[in-house]
């Protein structure tokens, strides 16, 4: 993809120069997102398919550019990773994250876990292990109230780092999910030797269920998959009712969609919690 961008520049030079132009500023802008606060986590509910209980959420990036407005991940994460920014931008998407839980035991809204998105470059690092420790310790949870989400493509170029820091993490309680199931390259021994808790079936495949046969049996194959393997299958991208009764019928345990929710900023997430709770006491 590098060398497609540079073979671009030369023939599209005038409209890339723009591009570049835009990229540099927000690069330079994304240096100072962190101190200037102007980063903000979402979260979004993990359903549970059998009990119809909230069981965690998701934390999911946004950057509130003062000029721009809210980005959404995929406009500045790969500029984030591309740059090293990521490392100051993952870590405090872990402590932020830590904080947030506390918060919301303080305001009586239980949250049983918030999941967490791990770069490639967290884990090339070497001090993730460390930082995911100084973030629980210093908003005093215990690992039980995390999962982190990586996936297959982070594991297999970093197999050593990935597996020793996945050790780390499971004697700290934290559970492990591959996100994107089924989009990248994983080798089923990786699989079986990865202390993992759980398979995130990708969105591409959740999203054609009642309209393409192959895809419904993709989904079928990594929830029976999972299965065989002692672990959990979460759906993302539940967007229909007949997606939930399609993917309960085949036993997948959790569901995440617009269905259920958009992700939601903390405040609305815990008015949502507290009403969930009270219609299911009913
Ligand atoms: P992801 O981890 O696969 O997250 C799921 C994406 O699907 C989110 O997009 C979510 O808002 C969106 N989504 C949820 N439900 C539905 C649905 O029913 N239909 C559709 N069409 N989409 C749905 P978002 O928030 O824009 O995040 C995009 C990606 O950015 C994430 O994909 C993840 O790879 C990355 N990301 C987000 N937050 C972080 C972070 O804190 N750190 C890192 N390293 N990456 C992050
Ligand atoms: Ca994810
Ligand atoms: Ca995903
Ligand atoms: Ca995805």
């Amino acid at each position: 993809a590098k060398n497609e961008g540079r073979n671009s520049l030369y023939f599209f030079s005038s409209s890339l120069s723009e591009g570049i132009r835009e990229r540099l500023l927000l690069e330079n802008d994304l240096r100072h997102a962190v101190e200037r606060n102007q980063l903000v986590l979402h979260y979004q509910p993990q359903i549970d398919l059998h009990s119809g209980r909230l069981v965690g959420v998701e934390a999911l990036l946004r950057w509130e550019h003062h000029q721009l407005g809210i980005l959404s991940p995929d406009r500045f994460i790969p500029l984030a990773e591309q740059t090293g920014i990521i490392g100051e931008v993952g870590s405090w998407v872990l402590q932020e994250a830590c904080r947030q839980i506390i918060q919301w035991d303080r305001e009586d809204c239980y949250i049983p876990r918030v999941g967490v998105n791990l770069a490639v470059q967290q884990i090339e690092s070497g001090l993730l292990v460390r930082q995911v420790k100084a973030a629980m310790q210093q908003a005093g949870i215990q690992g039980e109230r995390l999962e982190l989400e990586v996936t297959e493509s982070t594991i297999m170029r970093e197999p050593d780092k990935a597996t020793e820091a996945m050790k780390a993490f499971r004697n700290l309680g934290i559970k492990l999910t591959i996100d994107d199931f089924g989009t990248g390259y994983s080798s089923l021994a990786y699989l079986k030797r990865l202390p993992l808790d759980r398979l995130k079936i990708d969105r591409s495949f959740v999203m054609d269920i009642g309209a393409h046969s192959g895809n419904e049996a993709i989904c079928r194959t990594i929830i029976n998959l999972a299965r065989s393997l002692g672990l959990e299958t979460v759906a993302e991208g539940v967007e229909e009712q007949h997606h939930a009764d399609f993917l309960q019928r085949e036993g997948c345990d959790i569901a995440q969609g617009y269905f259920y929710s958009k992700p939601l900023p903390p405040d609305e997430l815990a008015e949502q919690c507290k009403a969930w709770v009270k219609s299911s006491e009913c």
